[in-house]
């Protein structure tokens, strides 16, 4: 089978390049159609010879991500469904203006993108796990998510354009959440693979401490992280501050449970004296009350975390609801008298089905109720 070009790393092409006799000046070129002019087609890469294009497309794919769907609401959050080359969706949602839930203050724009198929962790409250695992992205898809989004933004007309691009720099999306649909570590080295690409700068150009994966704590994979020396943040999915609260929602926490996911936190500390943030749903009486705002400040404060406080989306098909927003206020005030950092998500996109899996999950469903029978 063929390999896609975008997963090739520069020393892997300037050694395909060298077999084929090609000046090394080509893979420059080459790495500008693909990741600073996002060509979707071998012909648009004008300034290589007819012949070198005929090679690449011999050898290699150049697979695009197309665009089934998009919703973009008034806030201009937009949420992307791509179909991928074997007919499979997922999701990609740009959030524009969003405040520095994850990176520097300056952050214009982060992008959310997916690193699976489905998801086989099952949460309770996720739309992303309601069907299951189908299978892992490859390299080259977890990237297109970044750039079919600037290609598709790149063909708005202007006056549309709302979304600023940063003047430092030519990629729209230069702030990265590894956060949409899938468990992003159990994905581990396609996701690195597609990461150092996106981080080289000969390819993507986005800062390491500009991309953050999240997980939802595969203790194994958060030390193999903690090993890599890319400077990447962390974010836990907790929603849970006891094992009994976590285990009601969350599968993995009976494989890990929290003892076992804070002794691997520290052993990343240790390994990157880093902070990490605690992503926390809340979710109407389950684990929105006060007994739970104490042991996470706890956790927080040994773990030196920041904690994302993100009021629960409405998933169709789930009974789950989000608390009031005097509950939520209190949750962070909670929070805070113990001295943690936190924020309170005024969740964008909450009007376009933003909770991770819902577009993909609504449009599979509707296909599959298309099929005739029989
Ligand atoms: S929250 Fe994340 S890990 Fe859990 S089911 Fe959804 S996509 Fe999977």
């Amino acid at each position: 089978m063929k390999r896609d070009i975008k997963s090739l790393t520069n020393e892997e092409l300037i050694a395909q390049f060298t077999l084929w006799a090609e000046p090394a000046y080509r893979v420059t070129q080459l790495l500008e159609w693909l990741y600073r002019q996002r060509a979707a087609t071998w012909d648009q890469m004008s300034n290589l010879p007819k012949s070198l294009r005929q090679k690449l497309a011999g050898e290699y794919t150049l697979n695009v991500l197309n665009l089934a769907h998009r919703q973009g609401s008034p806030d201009t959050t937009q949420k992307f469904l791509w179909k991928l080359a074997d007919g499979a969706f997922v999701e990609s949602v740009l959030i524009p203006a969003n405040p520095a839930l994850y990176g520097e203050a300056s952050d214009r724009h982060t992008l959310c993108i997916s690193t699976q198929v489905g998801c086989a962790y099952g949460c309770k409250f996720c739309a992303s796990g309601l069907d299951g695992w189908k299978r892992n992205l490859q390299p080259e898809e977890i990237i297109e998510q970044v750039l079919a989004v600037e290609r598709w933004h790149g063909h708005q007309p202007q006056e549309l354009k709302r979304i600023d691009t940063t003047p430092a720099s030519d990629r729209l999306a230069n702030n990265l959440v590894i956060m949409g649909m899938g468990e992003p570590l159990a994905n581990y080295d396609n996701l690195m693979a597609a990461l150092r690409i996106l981080n080289a700068s000969w390819g993507g150009g986005i800062g390491a401490r500009k991309i953050t994966i999240s997980t939802s704590g595969l203790a194994p994979q958060i030390r193999k992280l903690a090993e890599d020396p890319m400077q990447f943040r962390l974010a836990i999915s907790l929603h849970g501050a006891t094992d009994e609260v976590r285990g009601r929602i969350m599968p993995v926490n009976r494989k890990y449970p929290l003892a076992e996911l804070t002794a691997a936190l520290d052993y990343y500390q240790s390994r990157k004296g880093r902070m990490i943030t605690f992503e926390y749903i809340l979710i109407a009486g389950v684990n929105d009350a006060l007994d739970q705002a104490r042991p996470l400040a706890a956790l927080a404060s040994r773990l030196n975390a920041k904690v994302n406080l993100i009021p629960y989306n409405a998933v169709d098909g789930l009974s789950w609801t989000r608390p009031e927003e005097n509950i939520q206020e209190a949750f962070l005030a909670a929070l805070e008298s113990e001295g943690v950092t936190g924020t309170l998500r005024r969740e964008k996109g909450h009007d376009i089905d933003a909770a991770c899996g819902q577009l993909r999950l609504k449009t599979e469903r509707e296909l599959r109720d298309l099929k005739p029978l029989g």
